[in-house]
């Protein structure tokens, strides 16, 4: 119910944050030529070398430009100690298709909670679990009525923030901790409201808990 490009975008982006194989092996093969450029004694140079810099200026051409390359050293632009790092030219790669203005990745990865239920909380968030509504946006003809109330047709926001059995759970948390507390509208809002609710709590981590096991 998620697109692939979501998927494979970064967390914090508000992806599932599955590696995107394409980046990865373009940010390895980038190695591949900064090595190339620093290691003279290695056999695999020298294969290399015999193979293609005779042919022609195979390393100036390929290698230098990209990279920023000053006349005497190679300098990377992507990092600010300029060495080349695979990580650093993946994420630069990665850059998000749109921007998510308030997306809770800390709340929903940070927390100590197992990660199939981050990835359930993950798709809650992008409101692409399998609730009836999603289910009618297949194509499937339904009758949509919240499985647990009855009163109204079954969203993931109303599931999970405003049905009223659901409220009762959060009533019984947000009365623990002593908060005052108006529902907001979506999975993403409730995330990041119940974050800066706690704010004062000793562990984050264990804040993050609570939603989690609503
Ligand atoms: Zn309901």
């Amino acid at each position: 119910m998620v697109k692939w490009e979501s998927v494979v975008t970064g967390k914090k982006n508000g992806g599932l944050g599955i590696k995107n194989l394409i980046f990865q092996s373009e940010a390895l093969r980038m190695k591949w030529l900064w090595r190339y450029s620093f290691e003279d004694q290695l056999m695999w140079k020298r294969v290399v070398g015999a193979k293609y810099e005779a042919e022609d200026s195979w390393m100036t051409k390929d290698v230098t430009s990209p990279y920023g390359a000053e006349e005497d050293a190679l300098w990377w632009k992507g990092s600010s100690k300029g060495i080349f790092k695979v990580g650093a030219a993946y994420r630069l790669m990665e850059q998000p298709s749109q921007q998510i203005p308030i997306w809770p990745w800390r709340q929903i990865w940070k927390g100590r909670i197992p990660y199939k239920v981050s990835c359930f909380i993950w798709l809650l968030a992008k409101e692409a679990a399998l609730t009836q509504d999603n289910v009618m946006k297949r194509g499937i003809t339904l009758c949509s009525r919240c499985f647990v109330c009855g009163e109204t047709s079954e969203t993931v926001s109303h599931l999970f923030l405003h049905c009223k059995f659901t409220q009762q759970l959060w009533r019984v948390f947000l009365s623990l901790k002593g908060i005052s507390w108006a529902m907001p509208r979506r999975i993403t809002e409730a995330l990041k409201s119940w974050e800066e609710a706690g704010v004062l709590a000793k562990d984050r981590t264990r804040w993050r808990i609570i939603p989690a096991s609503i």
